[in-house]
């Protein structure tokens, strides 16, 4: 079997090729697709082509970003196990944003992990990403997989974010940047009919049943760019654990808060002792330096290869 990332993570069994969370244009023929979450460096429009699993609210993101869905779909939810092309998957809460799953495949014999993004962190939105106890192979994502990116606790986010608005709302209202698809609809939660959002984060808190009808004193923008003047500015976003960031966003009058929805570095690594795997391949963000520090710890750990290098590894 082979396994490499090609603008997405390719599988070649013996009887099965397949790609998960394909970037751009699909290479050579796939018997299926596999999509873990709606974000747009996880789901090409070159899918809607292709036969897809994925869930309901990932069809539904895939449908608002690209304008429809396959015609050749398979719609699946946490703790489902469905049996495509004679491959066997079974699907586990990803904890990263709504309706993202990771993946289990059974190929050849052998048990792959693909956890998309994931987040260990429950959140008012989301549960948390539970491990999946001993595959033989785990692809798993390294955003933050340096130990510079360690989150506070999400209760003492929530507070902080909650303290600033209370603090700043008076005195003019306050933006809140957060990504349209995820941070958004958790924000907007935490705010409930008090917030209100710009139409590109308006359109995903609808498709879901979250309100953002208010338009008071807190408004929810896909970026800083979109903040109406004179607002108080806010934005959550993982990169501000680091200090730096955040010392210089607020120079230029953000209050940056690190509210993120994947899992920081500490609990990448905790990921990967608890579930056990025989062998690590990282993708995505800070893979090098999570495969270096994973292998340190004895672990059979790589940086996924390339088209280019392709590794028989049982
Ligand atoms: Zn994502």
């Amino acid at each position: 079997m082979n396994i490499f990332y090609d603008r997405g993570i390719y599988v070649e069994g013996s009887k099965v090729r397949f790609v998960v969370d394909p970037t751009g244009p699909i290479k050579g023929s796939v018997d299926f697709v596999l999509v873990t979450h709606g974000h747009s460096d996880h789901m090409s429009r070159y899918v809607l082509r292709h036969r897809v699993v994925a869930t309901r609210e990932t069809f539904t993101a895939m449908s608002i970003r690209h304008g429809g869905v396959p015609t050749r779909r398979m719609t699946v939810a946490p703790g489902d196990v469905v049996e495509v092309d004679g491959a066997q998957i079974a699907v586990f809460e990803a904890g990263h944003i709504l309706g993202s799953v990771m993946y289990l495949v059974e190929v050849d014999g052998l048990q792959i992990l693909f956890t998309g993004d994931f987040n260990t962190a429950g959140t008012i939105l989301t549960d948390a990403a539970e491990p999946v106890e001993r595959p033989d192979v785990l692809v798993m994502e390294a955003t933050y997989g340096d130990p510079a990116y360690v989150f506070p606790n999400r209760a003492e986010l929530y507070n902080e974010l909650l303290d600033v608005v209370e603090k700043y709302a008076g005195d003019g209202g306050v933006a809140i940047a957060a990504y349209p698809l995820g941070k958004a609809q958790e924000v907007a939660k935490l705010f409930g009919a008090r917030a209100g959002a710009h139409a590109s984060v308006a359109r995903y808190n609808r498709a879901f049943g979250i309100s953002t009808s208010g338009g008071g004193d807190v408004i929810i923008v896909p970026s800083l760019r979109a903040a109406p003047p004179r607002r108080f500015k806010i934005e959550v976003s993982g990169w501000y654990a680091e200090e730096g960031l955040r010392r210089r966003a607020a120079e230029e009058g953000v209050y940056g808060i690190p509210l993120s929805d994947h899992s920081d570095f500490p609990s990448l690594v905790e990921f990967v002792r608890e579930t056990s795997p025989r062998l690590v391949y990282t993708v995505y963000g800070f893979s090098e330096r999570l495969s270096r520090h994973l292998r340190r710890l004895g672990y059979r750990a790589y940086t996924i290869p390339g088209a280019a290098g392709l590794v028989k590894f049982f």
